[in-house]
């Protein structure tokens, strides 16, 4: 006989008796740990030489993962978007190089084997937070998954979202704010810091939070790294390129070497003042 539990929602990344914090460990960086992590790196991937780069100058300001995306969702058909495998054998030689993890996204069930060839950490972009066919894919591998919140969730809908991850078998799960839809326009989106403390109270996952793609403008990624910081997020992710404004995508969000440098130096006594280690 089937039976179904309707009182049942997200039962398994709720915090319950000794569960109170997933810690995951992805070579030698653990995030929701005791330290404070930095996901940072160029929306796409361009090219070898520019990963690399990347990758370099993002180690030695302190981050302690790469990002950047091979496949790539674009609002518009006409945008690049990214160079699939290839994107991801660039990511994972700027990898050999550094030593840096990497997390990039998967868009598609299909994708998934090719991209966990790769990758350290599966990124659901907010556009498939609740595509169920992809988080049942990911819940069956053996990587960390960073879920990023729909910009239209409900904290609700994204626990609900992560418990499908966590059901297939997966625990090993990242929560990512990166904005929502309000009636703001002095962002691209708003980054909704008080759900950091709320999801806190809540879930044993840890939480990052995205200023970049939160707010759209470089000019507020800093301040916005250090409130996600002091909200209690247990890391950042950061879209870093050489030359912000030539970004093949999401130029108007990306900082250069020299604001990451800013941000990584005026984070660290927010970091410390919040009882975290960077
Ligand atoms: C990204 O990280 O480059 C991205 C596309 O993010 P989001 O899914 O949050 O828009
Ligand atoms: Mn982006």
């Amino acid at each position: 006989m089937y039976e179904i539990d309707v009182n049942k929602n997200y039962d398994l990344v709720k915090k319950s008796g000794a569960k109170q914090k997933t810690v995951i460990r992805v070579g030698n960086v653990e995030i929701g740990g005791d330290g404070f992590t930095v996901m940072a790196g160029p929306c796409t991937v361009e090219s070898l030489e520019q990963i690399v780069e990347i990758a370099k100058e993002a180690k030695k300001a302190g981050a302690h993962l790469l990002r950047g995306g091979a496949f790539k969702p674009c609002t518009f058909p006409y945008r690049f978007m990214g160079h699939g495998e290839d994107g991801l054998k660039m990511l994972a030689e700027a990898r050999s190089q550094t030593g840096l993890p990497i997390v990039t996204e998967v868009m598609e069930p299909s994708d998934v084997d090719v991209v966990c060839k790769y990758a350290d950490i599966l990124q659901i972009g907010m556009r498939n937070m609740q595509n169920y066919r992809l988080l049942h894919a990911v819940s069956k591998t053996d990587k960390p998954v960073l879920l990023k919140r729909g910009s239209w969730a409900k904290l609700d809908e994204w626990l609900g979202a992560a418990e499908y991850i966590a059901a297939g078998g997966n625990e090993k799960i990242i929560l990512c704010e990166r904005g929502i839809v309000s009636f703001e326009d002095h962002t691209r989106w708003t980054l909704s810091l008080s759900v950091v403390p709320a999801l806190k109270e809540i879930t044993h996952l840890p939480i990052i939070v995205d200023p970049s793609h939160g707010t759209g403008r470089r000019n507020f990624i800093i301040a916005m790294a250090k409130a996600g910081a002091a909200a209690g997020a247990d890391g950042l992710m950061i879209e870093v390129h050489p030359v912000p404004d030539k970004s093949f995508s999401d130029a108007v969000q990306t900082v250069g070497y020299e604001d990451f440098n800013r941000l990584m130096q005026e984070l660290a006594p927010v970091v410390k003042a919040v009882g975290r280690n960077i």
